[in-house]
């Protein structure tokens, strides 16, 4: 239709097809789902097993140029691919997308279903609680966070033998140690298995983690954008005094749960990173993990549904899996690995599965492939990179985009000059997917306000800066077969060979890491640590952990550290705040300049626009 209706509008136009339905079209058998309501399913992972010999598809990486607040359309071109590949091509395809967050979806973005034509149905299950995923990571992660507290609380308040006594109670005038327990002993080096025989010292040492309140890093998790929790003072009842320090919240999608989730292969892998999770050091400087809480087992319950990838559709009915949804600037940004390979076989060798990485390829991208491929053992064959012309005009010096502000008239009317102008972020963009030896197809997502000129000049840039192919694409206005060209560019290029390689060696010292990324990907000139990552780094190398990979916490607003500075910032330090330790999902985490880990509200949030028809039971207002 034109003018294009809204998202919801269209989302409601469409009836999905029964979950069921969909679930038998792509090969899975009646017991390989759980159906939730009509339109969503969890997908078991005993398909894996099945399908084992099956060889794998296709695997193309949506990743983007530096974005304007408002998104640049990935997850609409992501749609857009798989329903022309799909329902045009005839070529079996699969969209693996994130879950969205509730902080953004009633913040400044909104919903992250796609948008226009291309979008996965119904958008407002998809974009608020889907399968109540998000809400066991919150409701594990604050598990541990209670776990923690409450036992510094209990090893101060108790004697040796008070705390060992409650810790390996007696039963029918039984002691006995449970299997995490035999394990900690283990850990310790105290080869026994009888309770009673432990001697005092033993006792304590078992009863006792004596974890250093200072060094804690674990912290409680919501999914809502609420800035007053970023430093807050816990335990100020009269109860809890004694124990009252300064914490913080996080995004939820932030948790390093999610992280486990997004790069685990499987329950038992999964239940061994949940229990690896650092949280914390003793007073002797050793980790304190999830494990010595005894929470391994309790975390894991809380996660057994959460791990099996929702099934879903596109407005074309082809298949969608929703799974995880970690940010990429405070996060690793990436849709988990158990969806994509799932859908991997199930599209068979000929055929496509597309996965996005969150914002610029600077941040996404590079973590998809220097953590998830790297976690996976997984090869992409092509990197598809969204571009607008209205953001490559923001970084030839057009003025700034604010969510809610109408577009200055720079946007809206013909301007070569800034376009051309812009096109550093871009050609900057394709250099770093070149950097990992795979094939860039750039899609120009096209807006109504684009001219002719306007995208040639785009996508002869694009070719010149060395992308394989680049394709002007119209999936929002029409759907799939706007964007037939771009499955078709998409199509050549995956026949081409990858020469696919990570950007260094997880051998190499923390710093050596940041640096290689701060200087190869980001474009700075080198990275200064403040003393506070300088200590953490000397701390988690000597702990062991310095032969992980990195996963930077950067704004997506700029290649740089700084949000305003568009285009490709050159010659700046890049300055590191703060480093933190995810040794569950397997990562290094810095934080550069003043990055947080939870976002606030804008003035007027999207949730103004969010209701409810009572009669209707219809959702309004989301995008
Ligand atoms: P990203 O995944 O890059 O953050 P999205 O695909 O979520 O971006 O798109 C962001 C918003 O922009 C959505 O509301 C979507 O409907 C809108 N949008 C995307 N492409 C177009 C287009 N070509 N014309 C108009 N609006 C678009």
């Amino acid at each position: 239709l034109s003018p294009v209706p809204s998202d919801i509008e269209i989302s409601r136009a469409q009836t999905p097809k029964a979950v069921d339905v969909l679930a038998k079209e792509i090969g899975l058998l009646a017991d390989e789902i759980e159906i939730y309501g009509k339109s969503k399913a969890k997908v078991r992972l005993s398909l894996l097993e099945r399908l084992k010999d099956q060889a794998d598809g296709k695997y193309v990486l949506v990743a983007g140029i530096t974005p304007t607040p408002l998104g640049e359309g990935k997850s609409t071109v992501t749609i857009g691919l798989v329903q022309a590949l799909t329902a045009h091509l005839n070529v079996n395809s699969f969209a693996c997308l994130r879950q969205p967050s509730q902080g953004p979806t009633f913040g400044v973005k909104g919903g992250a279903a796609g948008g226009g034509y291309a979008q996965v149905i119904p958008m407002e299950e998809f974009n608020l609680h889907l399968t109540g995923d998000i809400h066991a990571i919150t409701a594990a992660n604050n598990l541990l966070a209670a776990a923690i507290d409450t036992r510094i609380l209990h090893e101060n308040t108790q004697t040796d033998k008070a705390l060992y006594n409650r810790l390996v109670p007696l039963v029918n005038g039984v002691r006995e140690f449970s299997k995490i327990q035999l394990a900690r002993l283990k850990k310790l080096g105290i080869n026994k298995t009888d309770p009673s025989a432990l001697t005092e010292e033993e006792m304590s040492k078992f009863a006792r983690l004596n974890i250093d309140p200072s060094t804690i890093t674990w912290q409680r998790v919501l999914d809502t954008n609420d800035r007053f929790l970023r430093k807050i003072t816990i335990g100020q009842a009269n109860t809890e005094k004694g124990c009252s320090r300064q914490a913080q919240f996080d995004i939820a999608v932030a948790s390093e749960i999610m992280a486990v989730l997004a790069l685990t292969d499987g329950l038992t892998d999964m239940k061994e990173r949940l229990g690896r999770m650092v949280v914390a050091s003793d007073k002797n400087g050793q980790p304190i993990t999830a494990e010595d809480l005894g929470v391994t087992g309790a975390l894991t319950v809380l996660m057994k549904d959460a791990i099996k990838p929702n099934l879903m559709q596109t407005l074309e009915g082809t298949p969608v899996f929703v799974h995880a949804g970690p940010f990429a600037n405070i996060a690793h940004g990436n849709s988990s690995v158990l969806a994509d390979k799932i859908a991997l076989k199930l599209v068979g060798e000929e055929g496509f599965v597309v996965t996005e990485a969150g914002f610029g390829a600077d941040i996404g991208m590079e973590k998809f492939f220097n953590i998830k491929c790297r976690a996976s053992g997984l090869v992409p064959n092509v990197v598809v990179l969204v571009a607008t012309v209205r953001a490559l005009k923001m970084h030839g010096g057009g003025p700034s985009v604010t969510a809610g502000v109408p577009l200055k008239k720079e946007y809206t009317e013909e301007n070569i000059q800034l376009v051309a102008d812009g096109c550093c972020n871009l050609q900057k963009q394709i250099q770093i997917a070149q950097l990992f030896g795979v094939p860039v197809v750039v899609a120009l997502n096209v807006f109504k306000t684009d001219t002719r000129a306007e995208i040639d000049l785009v996508c002869e840039l694009a070719k010149r800066a060395g992308a394989f192919d680049a394709v002007p694409c119209h999936h929002w206005s029409i759907g799939g077969k706007g964007s037939v060209d771009l499955a078709w560019a998409v199509r050549e290029a995956a026949s081409k060979r990858s020469r696919f390689q990570f950007l260094y060696d997880v051998q190499l010292p923390i710093v050596e890491k940041i640096r290689t990324i701060a200087q190869a990907v980001y474009g700075a000139r080198d990275i200064e640590l403040s003393p506070e990552a300088q200590s953490k780094i000397d701390r988690y190398t000597q702990q062991g952990f310095g032969n992980l990979p990195i996963c930077m916490a950067k704004t997506h607003l700029s290649l740089s550290h700084q949000p305003d500075k568009k285009g490709v910032p050159r010659d700046f330090i890049l300055p590191i705040s703060d480093v933190r330790a995810s040794i569950g999902a397997g990562f290094i985490y810095p934080l550069v300049g003043t990055m947080s880990t939870m976002p606030g509200l804008p003035t007027r949030p999207c949730f103004y626009d969010i209701d409810l028809d009572t009669e209707t039971e219809q959702v309004k207002g989301l995008f």
